[in-house]
């Protein structure tokens, strides 16, 4: 199938996924909220028992997610950090071994590092854009490769075809942090990874009203030793949550179509004016991963975007406050556009040295484009621009807007 054809399918499934359509059905599937379910005997075996092990709204999210990606129903949980404990849980083992990206979300580190090494768990984090170094940090007892791909806040790529095939080789599983591309821009499990991993509360939902966590993998067992390890820890979605996410869900070919727009229009007006220094998007010029993204993305490339700043942090900092249309939050993919100035945010409780090892200088600004207009997101950044610029380049700049 080609990008334009998938793209096509899945803009036409989203809206109906979870839709009623028997006589007097309603359209739109109502919440289940209840904790628990009857039984007719001793010997009855409904499809739902109780709300811990499953529920009818957050089995229609499971279905939903699953359809997205070729695969049986997903394994929804109360958040996105949830999802990778219940995969790490299932799959790891005191004395296993995980390789991971190095450039990866802040909780994602603090997990394998602050609770899993604890239990037994040694990950070696590498610079996943280079495949040799992924090979390399490879041992014996290496039971997955964990990559997030693209990698927060600098859009790093891996390539994770050539990564599947190297641990499959080596009897490692492949899970994908998807978050930021989905389904509708990247598909891991089609270039060869075992799990999608997602953090639902991002482009997913996208309304910024519910956590959720979820993932994808084509393979039956590994998804009932998900469903059995979230039975035993109790961290399922609630189905108010898979509700509301449901609902995301309808739109999020057309809001990522729009983010991806407006991305590359701010992107074309960063990369011109005189404020800055480098910015990360495949697109622009200088980005090291030109030729992967076109292969990896389908057709586009995202709503996040980051762009390092001439005058570093003290410069970064100050455009933070002078935005006015965009938020300063720490979140991604929603409808809002979303300005996080990294260093003091996010990776706020990173060490600066390690900081500067993913690429998190002080004058990174990382913006998740929302669907306000382009041109009223690039006027409030050009205000900013100004209002903290130095007078040479007030007088270069090239735009007005
Ligand atoms: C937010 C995020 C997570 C964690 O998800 P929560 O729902 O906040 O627990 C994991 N990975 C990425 C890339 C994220 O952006």
């Amino acid at each position: 199938m080609t990008t334009h054809e998938l793209n096509a399918l899945l803009e036409t499934t989203c809206p109906r996924l979870g839709q009623g359509r028997g006589d007097g059905e309603p359209l739109v599937a109502p919440i289940v909220q209840s904790t628990t379910f009857c039984r007719d005997g001793l010997d009855s075996d409904p499809e739902h028992k109780y709300s811990r092990e499953s529920n009818p709204t957050v089995a229609l999210l499971e279905r939903a997610l699953g359809t997205l990606e070729d695969a049986p129903p997903a394994v929804c949980y109360g958040t996105g950090l949830a999802a990778e404990s219940g995969l790490f849980l299932t799959l790891l083992r005191a004395g296993d071994h995980v390789v991971c990206s190095r450039a990866l979300y802040g909780g994602t580190t603090r997990l394998l590092e602050r609770i899993f090494f604890g239990l037994g768990v040694a990950t070696t984090f590498v610079d996943s854009t280079d495949v040799g170094e992924v090979e390399r940090a490879l041992e014996p007892n290496t039971k997955l490769v964990f990559l997030e791909t693209p990698a927060n806040p600098t859009l790093d790529l891996t390539d994770i075809r050539a990564v599947s095939a190297l641990a499959k080789r080596a009897g490692a599983w492949v899970a994908v942090d998807n978050t930021f591309l989905t389904a509708v821009l990247q598909r891991p499990l089609d270039l060869g990874a075992d799990f999608s991993v997602y953090s639902t509360t991002k482009s997913i939902e996208g309304h910024s009203v519910a956590l959720g966590g979820a993932i994808v993998a084509r393979d039956e067992e590994q998804l009932e030793a998900l469903r059995f390890t979230r039975k035993c820890t109790g961290n399922i979605q609630s189905p108010f949550n898979a509700w509301l996410t449901l609902q995301g869900i309808k739109t999020l070919p057309l809001r990522l179509g729009r983010q991806c727009e407006s991305a590359q229009r701010i992107v074309n007006w960063l990369v011109e004016h005189p404020a800055t220094a480098r910015v990360n998007y495949p697109t622009a010029p200088g980005f090291a991963q030109a030729e992967l993204a076109s292969v990896q993305h389908l057709g586009a490339h995202g709503a996040v975007v980051s762009f390092e700043l001439e005058g570093g942090a003290e410069r970064a900092r100050a455009v933070s406050e002078h935005v006015t249309l965009c938020r300063l939050v720490e979140h991604v993919g929603s409808v809002e556009t979303l300005l996080t100035h990294s260093a003091s945010m996010t990776h706020g409780g990173v060490p600066r040295d390690q900081r500067e090892l993913v690429g998190v200088t002080e004058g990174l600004l990382r913006l998740s484009v929302g669907l306000e207009h382009p041109d009223a997101i690039i006027h409030d950044l050009e205000r900013a621009f100004r209002k903290t610029a130095a007078r040479e380049e007030v007088t270069a700049c090239p735009v007005s807007v």
